[in-house]
């Protein structure tokens, strides 16, 4: 028997077996925890000194470089590989949201457990999309489960992202983009890499993400703000690459010929907000993707989270699963 439920963070147990899934706050009633991925609301747990926990070696170095911290009693998991926990089989796999992001399957007996974390079910210039897994009981991130969100095709964004560059270099101003250092960081700058000549210049927090991904084989060339970046910055020539903990007046502060441009799936509800441009570019799956992962696990029961988690299991029930929101 396997039980999931809510506890700041998905605890799941069965006999002799408890482990927490992205907690927020420290569960002490799991033996384990599981990191999906780097982004700092899923990380918690490696703050946990004392907790055996699993990740990818990437999510753990990305943690590492980015938080600035050491993490300790971490096991590393690669994609594909099967692991035993007590009676439980554990396996990640990607989940195609950003670099080293992992779903996870357990399985104890005959029951198949599938936890997405957050997750993208196409194809982008950094990572490949997420594959279904058969399961009993899935656990799926709703960040985007409204019908109203539908994204544009990818590749015409990307196309949209560099002749907007590419026009406000020509009119002598530097495109800026507010980006996570961990994810679309990584996806501009192997955007401009592949298909322009424009030097790409990224913020340290940046830098530090970019860095990792080399460490691992990549080959993202960029050049850091706090080194060669700034005398590249000054001839006007480039993109650069900031954080999203800045805004736009922020940059323009310090940059007055910045045009700055925001790059999430968000933009379909808030449009450009204080900034000068819009992308629709996400590192999640949309609505409609969504619903087709769903129905390619063939899940006897689904748990959503995140985002719009009522709205889509209410379709989900209407489409006759069993679904239930997680967090309520
Ligand atoms: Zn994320």
């Amino acid at each position: 028997m396997l039980s999931v439920k809510w506890q700041n963070g998905v605890l799941v147990e069965s006999e002799g077996f408890s482990m927490v899934l992205d907690p927020i706050k420290r569960v002490e009633s799991a033996d384990f925890a599981f990191i999906s991925h780097a982004h700092m609301d899923h990380t918690h747990a490696f703050t946990d000194s004392s907790k055996i926990k699993y990740s990818t070696k990437e999510t753990a170095a990305l943690y590492e470089a980015v938080a600035d911290r050491k993490t300790k009693n971490v096991v590393s998991c690669a994609y594909g590989q099967s692991l035993s926990v007590h009676d439980m089989r554990l396996k990640v796999v990607n989940s195609g949201h950003v670099f080293g992001s992992a779903a996870l399957l357990l399985s104890s007996g005959d029951v198949t457990f599938f936890y997405t974390g957050d997750f993208n079910f196409a194809d982008s210039l950094t990572q490949n999309a997420i594959c279904p897994e058969e399961c009993d009981i899935l656990v799926i991130e709703t960040t985007y489960g409204r019908p109203d969100f539908v994204f544009p095709n990818r590749e015409d964004v990307y196309d949209q992202i560099v002749q907007w560059a590419a026009s406000t270099i020509m009119h002598g101003e530097t495109p800026c983009f507010l980006v996570y250092p961990v994810g679309k960081a990584q996806e501009l700058t192997r955007l401009f890499n592949l298909f322009t000549p424009i030097p790409v210049v990224t913020h340290p927090s940046v830098t530090r993400a970019n860095g990792i991904v080399n460490a691992f084989g990549g080959d993202l060339a960029y050049y850091d703000l706090a080194d060669a970046g700034e005398d590249i910055v000054k001839s006007g020539n480039c993109v650069c690459l900031f954080p999203t903990s800045l805004n736009s007046r922020a940059i323009k502060m310090v940059y007055p010929r910045a045009r700055v441009a925001t790059v999430t799936g968000w933009g379909l509800a808030f449009g450009k907000r204080n900034a000068d441009a819009n992308f629709v570019l996400s590192s999640h799956a949309d609505y409609l993707q969504l619903l087709t992962f769903v129905k390619e696990c063939r899940p006897k029961k689904v748990y959503t989270m995140h985002g719009y988690s009522e709205i889509f299991s209410n379709k989900l029930k209407r489409m006759g699963f069993d679904s239930t929101p997680l967090e309520l």
